[in-house]
């Protein structure tokens, strides 16, 4: 019989497992359900979602342009997921051209969160 006894490190956001502790590292800080990677305006009746639509002819953001736009009714402005802080330099440049501010965290809240009392 073999026992192979090793540490095991755990995800403190989801349940996903791993025997290194650098790629747990790395999983952690871009894991979608770590608090900093999560918007707070999700389910915020001042949280205004549409669908974007392209032409085929904005070759600029292909493969980075996003899908919808959010927008703060609060203060009008366009706004970005804050799951971008775990994307490369220049996909977080050419979103923020395009945004007006981040969206709050889990971890930064805001006061203006209103419940829209839908279930997502
Ligand atoms: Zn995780």
């Amino acid at each position: 019989m073999k026992i192979d006894v090793r540490t095991v490190y755990h995800c403190e956001h989801c349940k996903k497992i791993s025997l290194s502790k650098g790629a747990m590292t790395l999983h952690e800080d871009k894991c979608r359900f770590n608090p900093l990677n999560r918007s707070y305006c999700i389910g915020c009746k001042h949280l205004l979602v549409e669908a974007v639509e392209y032409s085929n002819t904005d070759e600029e953001f292909t493969g980075v342009r996003p899908r919808r736009k959010f927008t703060c009714n609060i203060d009008g402005k366009v706004m970005c997921h804050p799951k971008i802080r775990t994307f490369s330099k220049e996909r977080q440049e050419l979103i923020m051209s395009i945004s007006q501010k981040i969206m709050p965290n889990m971890n930064e809240e805001c006061r203006f969160y209103e419940d829209a009392g839908i279930p997502f």
